[in-house]
C-alpha cells in the first residue's frame, strides 16, 4: 500500500499560504500526486501582519496596508487568484517630512530617503545648511569613503553624506519601511543599490541617480504603465481571504488558535519529521517554517547550529493607531500620502514616538468618504519601545498630543484603533546574508524549508516570493525522496 506524502506549513502569514498554495499545485490546482497539506497558525486567524477589521464603516487593513508594483510578486498572485479586477493603484504620490519645527515637502529623485541630486533638497526649508552643503559637496568633492563586502547603512551615509543628511531625511525613510536604524541594517541585505553605489569612486548622488531605482514623481501615478503601489478594493487582507479559500477548497487542512510546540525527527519512521502541538503529531515527508526567526531557531535549532543562529535575527515591534476624524477637525499637508518624522525630533521635554503618519484615505479610494479623514500613527522602533508602556487610551491620547505638536490645531477623533504588533519587522543586521544562506543550506540537507519575511526582504511582493519557492522546494524535496524510494 502507497501512503501519500505529507507536508506540514508552520505559520499562515502570506508566506505560509502561498508556500500551501504551490504545494496544491498553484495556477493549476491539485493533481494526483498533491500531497497531504496541513497549515498550522498560533493565531485566531490566518494572515500573520496583514488582515481586515470594521472601522469608521469600511473594510480597513489592520496591518500592512499596500505594495510595491515593480515586483511582481504580489500584482502576479493577484492574478493568480483572479482578482486583477480588484487592484487598485495609489491615488497620491509624494510625502512630507517634519524637520526641525518646519514640515517640507519631500523632494522627488529621492532613492529610499537618499536625494540623488543636491539641487533637489533646495526646496526644503528646515534641512540645516551644513545637511544641504554635504549633498553639494558628494557631487563637486565626493569624499574617498568606498565600502567594502557590506556594511550598515549608516556608515556609509556618514562617511560620504555626513551625520545631518543621513539622521534628518534619510532615515526616517529608510528606518520607517524597517523599524529600525540605519546604524544597525545591513546595506547588502537593506538596501544593495546603495552598497554597489558605494563601492565605486566619487559621488553617491550621482552613483544612485545612474542606478535608475530613484522613485517616479507624481507624473507617474497616471502615466506609468504599472502604478508604484497598489491596494485591493477590499483592501490588501482580501488576498489572505482569496488564498485561503482557495487552500480549503482543494483539502489543505488550515489549523488556527494552534501552536506548534517541537519538530522532532523520526528518521526510522515511514515519514522522516513529526509536527507537534498541543494535541496532535503529524507526521511529514517536508516542512515548511514561515514563522519569525526567532520561533524557527527554536523549533528546529535542536537540528543543526545553522538554524539555531536564525535566533539573532530578531523582530521589532511595532503599533499602529488608526484615527476616524471630522473632515475639518485636523489639516494635513496640502499634498502627499503621509508625514514622516526624524528619531529625535523634540516633542516638549521629550522625543517624538510617532515615526510616521499615513493619510490612510488620500491613499487608497476605497476608504475615501466625504464624512470623514483617516489617519494612521505609527510608532515603535528598534531602540523605542515607549509605547509599550502605554495602555490603548493612553496611546491614543499621546499621539493626538504629538500630532497637535506636528500639525496645529486637531478636535477629538470619531473613532481610534490601537494595533499592536508584538513581532513586527525582522532586523537585517550585518551578517545577514551569512546567516540565511548558512541556515538554508542547513534546513535542505534535512527536509525543511524556510519562508517569510525574515531572509530576503521585509516587503509583501518579496515574502509572497519566498513562500511560493519555498512551497515549490517542498515539492522538489517530495520529488526526490520518492525517486530514492
Ligand atoms: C505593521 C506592519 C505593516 C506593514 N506594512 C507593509 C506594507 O504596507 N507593505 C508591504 O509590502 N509590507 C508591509 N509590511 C511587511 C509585510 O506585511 C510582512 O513582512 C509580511 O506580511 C510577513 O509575512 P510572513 O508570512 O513572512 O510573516 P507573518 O505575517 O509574521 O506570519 C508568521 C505567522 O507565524 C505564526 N506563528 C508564530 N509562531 C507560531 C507557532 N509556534 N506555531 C504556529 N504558527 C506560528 C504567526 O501567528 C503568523 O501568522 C508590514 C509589516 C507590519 C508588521
Amino acid at each position: 500500500m502507497t501512503t501519500k506524502a505529507s507536508v506540514v506549513v508552520i505559520g499562515g502569514g502570506i508566506a505560509g499560504l502561498c508556500a500551501a498554495y504551490e504545494l496544491s499545485g498553484g495556477v493549476d490546482g491539485p493533481s494526483p500526486t498533491t500531497p497531504r497539506i496541513e497549515l498550522l497558525d498560533v493565531a485566531p486567524v490566518v494572515g500573520g501582519s496583514i488582515g481586515l477589521t470594521q472601522f469608521a464603516g469600511r473594510t480597513l487593513d489592520l496591518g500592512a496596508d499596500g505594495f510595491l508594483g515593480r515586483r511582481p510578486e504580489a500584482v502576479g498572485l493577484a492574478h493568480d487568484l483572479g482578482l486583477d479586477a480588484d487592484l487598485e493603484p495609489i491615488a497620491a504620490s509624494g510625502a512630507s517630512i517634519y524637520l526641525n519645527g518646519v514640515i517640507d515637502t519631500l523632494p522627488q529623485g529621492l532613492v529610499l530617503g537618499v536625494p540623488t541630486t543636491s539641487s533637489s533638497l533646495k526646496s526644503l526649508k528646515g534641512l540645516s545648511r551644513g545637511a544641504r552643503f554635504q549633498a553639494w559637496r558628494d557631487e563637486h568633492a565626493p569624499r574617498p569613503y568606498v565600502a567594502g563586502d557590506d556594511a550598515t547603512i549608516g556608515e556609509i551615509l556618514r562617511n560620504k553624506l555626513g551625520g545631518a543628511l543621513t539622521y534628518q531625511l534619510i532615515e526616517p525613510m529608510i528606518g520607517g519601511i524597517q523599524a529600525g536604524r540605519v546604524d544597525e541594517l545591513s546595506a547588502k541585505s537593506v538596501f544593495p543599490a546603495l552598497l554597489t553605489a558605494a563601492q565605486r569612486k566619487g559621488s553617491l548622488l550621482k552613483h544612485l541617480r545612474a542606478s535608475g531605482e530613484a522613485m517616479p514623481g507624481p507624473a507617474a501615478l497616471s502615466t506609468a504603465s504599472r502604478a508604484v503601489f497598489y491596494s485591493l478594493t477590499g483592501g490588501v487582507g482580501s488576498l489572505v481571504t482569496a488564498l485561503t479559500d482557495v487552500l480549503r477548497e482543494r483539502g489543505v487542512v488550515v489549523r488556527t488558535n494552534t501552536a506548534v510546540t517541537a519538530l522532532r525527527r523520526t528518521p526510522a519512521a515511514r515519514y522522516p519529521w513529526e509536527v507537534d502541538t498541543a494535541t496532535t503529531a503529524t507526521p511529514a515527508d517536508a516542512v515548511v517554517l514561515a514563522t519569525p526567526a526567532s520561533v524557527t531557531a527554536a523549533l528546529a535549532g535542536a537540528h543543526h547550529d545553522a538554524l539555531a543562529s536564525l535566533r539573532t535575527i530578531q523582530n521589532v515591534a511595532t503599533a499602529m493607531i488608526t484615527l476616524q476624524f471630522a473632515p475639518d477637525a485636523v489639516r494635513l499637508p496640502a499634498q502627499g500620502t503621509g508625514l514622516l518624522v526624524p528619531l529625535g525630533s523634540t516633542f516638549g521635554d521629550d522625543i517624538f514616538m510617532t515615526t510616521a503618519v499615513t493619510f490612510l484615505d488620500r491613499k487608497w479610494p476605497h476608504l475615501r468618504s466625504p464624512d470623514d479623514v483617516l489617519l494612521r500613527v505609527h510608532v515603535g522602533r528598534s531602540d523605542d519601545r515607549r509605547f509599550t508602556g502605554f495602555g490603548d487610551e493612553a496611546l491614543v491620547a499621546r499621539v493626538l498630543d504629538e500630532l497637535r505638536a506636528l500639525l496645529g490645531n486637531v478636535d477629538a477623533p470619531r473613532a481610534s484603533l490601537v494595533q499592536r504588533w508584538s513581532e513586527g519587522l525582522p532586523q537585517y543586521r550585518l551578517g545577514h546574508s551569512d546567516v540565511v544562506s548558512n541556515a538554508s543550506v542547513a534546513a535542505a540537507t534535512l527536509g525543511l524549508v524556510l519562508a517569510g519575511n525574515a531572509y530576503d526582504g521585509v516587503g509583501i511582493p518579496a515574502t509572497i516570493g519566498s513562500g511560493r519557492a519555498a512551497g515549490r522546494r517542498a515539492l522538489g524535496i517530495l520529488a526526490s525522496a520518492s525517486a530514492h524510494k
